[in-house]
């Protein structure tokens, strides 16, 4: 394996994810980000990953908002040792280059929900390996990303990719995939195809892509002008320009993402909550011993920091939530911990002015609040934990807790807080201010 610019750069380059051979110097260390390959790994992997994190790492295990898995607070000189880790058990790619592309999103409950349209995985896993053979596929920018998704109970209907390939169902009833690409605030849909066409098509529309953006390394989908659209459409096989306008109601999903899952009258999972999307590794050990003693072979990642166990009975979900409970996941709907997104902070990063997780946890205590689905305690203006806009930011500055409504942490503060003044927050946000 190659780790070309594992360092170079490292913490100063803008606009690419880490990832394990290429991780990404922050102010606590190295971040070693996994992509599990079709964001599922089994028991095996999550345990390796858990003593990676306690023995080279911090101890804690991130979920981040790709679905994938990350250890922070690495340092250069354990590399060789980590990435020896996690060759064993399977968990990293054979050069920095295609571990950077292979960026694909996947229905958390792909295979395993009844009432998904189509199973995508043999689509995602094919995507995949033409992502990490077809070098041609690796001049895409950093940040470029797939999106496979299966409908059913938790579709990926709120999920922005560059490519989108969607599952739907046809007129005569069969499973079909639209194609589609991430245009200015909405996805535009260019063509439906076969289940078994679909990864070559968004290969087809990547290489359309690089043809137009000119290997631009910052470039977006949603960068294109209409133009350069209406050119990348033009690149494109005829296949995938047979549908001048594809419009289709995307079917909504159930929302019941924590806690046990069933379709059909049965029992297929469990989803548990990571707070803030972190987890002590000796904590998800435990989880994941129990989850093995239960004969379960997969976990599943998600995008909105939720790990789901498959489950085959009632009695195991249950099972599996109590163990989970007591190690610190979030097992019940509507907890308020998870409407509030919260980067480290000033504890673990250096450009941090605020304790994020501490302030998270207060302003939660005042939660449900009238209007206000979604929180984002950020340590700086930089925003990592969260790129859209929230109902409600609250950002760390030199002068205090800066107050923001509907917007990002990189927008001007309406209001600052004092730093010890914490407590008057609930009620400054309620009152409007
Ligand atoms: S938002 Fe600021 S404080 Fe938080 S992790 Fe990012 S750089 Fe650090």
């Amino acid at each position: 394996m190659s780790a070309n610019g594992a360092m170079a750069g490292a913490g100063s380059v803008k606009g690419w994810c880490p990832g394990a051979l290429k991780p990404m110097q922050t102010g606590d260390g190295l971040i070693v980000r996994v992509r599990p390959r079709g964001g599922m790994l089994t028991p095996t992997q999550m345990l390796a990953l858990c003593r990676i994190a306690r023995t080279y790492g911090n101890g804690h295990i991130d979920l981040t908002r790709r679905a994938n898995l990350q250890v922070r607070g690495v340092r250069n000189e354990v590399l060789p040792r980590v990435w020896a880790a996690l060759a064993d058990c399977g968990l990293i790619d054979t050069s920095a280059e295609a571990e950077a592309v292979r960026n694909v999103l996947v229905s958390p409950l792909a295979g395993l929900d009844p009432t998904e349209i189509c199973d995508v995985r043999p689509i995602a896993a094919a995507l995949e390996q033409e992502l990490e053979q077809n070098q041609a596929l690796w001049a895409l920018p950093g940040k470029f990303g797939f999106v496979v998704d299966g409908g059913g109970l938790l579709a990926l209907n709120e999920e922005r990719a560059d490519i989108c390939l969607k599952a739907i169902r046809t007129g005569s009833g069969d499973a079909a995939i639209a194609v589609g690409i991430d245009a200015p605030g909405v996805t535009e849909w260019l063509a439906l195809v076969e289940q078994r066409a679909a990864h070559a098509a968004a290969v087809d529309v990547a290489i359309a892509f690089l043809s137009v953006s000119r290997g631009e390394q910052r470039a977006r989908m949603r960068d294109l002008g209409a133009g350069a659209i209406a050119q990348l459409k033009r690149l494109l096989p005829a296949s995938l320009q047979s549908v001048s306008e594809l419009r289709f109601d995307l079917i909504s999903s159930s929302g019941n993402s924590i806690g046990a899952i069933t379709a059909q009258g049965r029992s297929i999972a469990v989803g548990l909550g990571l707070p803030f999307g972190r987890i002590k590794s000796d904590r998800l050990e435990t989880l994941v011993a129990e989850a093995s003693s239960l004969g379960i072979h997969e976990l599943r990642l998600s995008p909105w920091r939720v790990l789901y166990v498959p489950v085959e009975c009632m009695r195991d979900g249950e099972t599996l939530s109590d163990v989970a409970a007591s190690c610190g996941f979030i097992t019940g709907p509507r907890h308020p911990l998870m409407a509030i997104d919260a980067c480290p902070g000033k504890s673990a990063c250096v450009s941090g002015f605020i304790d994020t997780r501490s302030i998270a946890h207060a302003f939660a205590e005042a939660m449900p609040m009238a209007g206000i689905s979604s929180v984002h305690v950020s340590g700086c203006g930089k925003g990592c934990a969260r790129s859209k806009p929230a109902d409600v930011v609250l950002v760390g500055t030199p002068s205090g807790i800066g107050v923001i409504r509907n917007g990002a942490a990189s927008d001007a503060p309406h209001t600052i807080v004092a730093l010890d003044d914490v407590a008057r927050l609930p009620a400054l946000v309620k009152s409007g201010a």
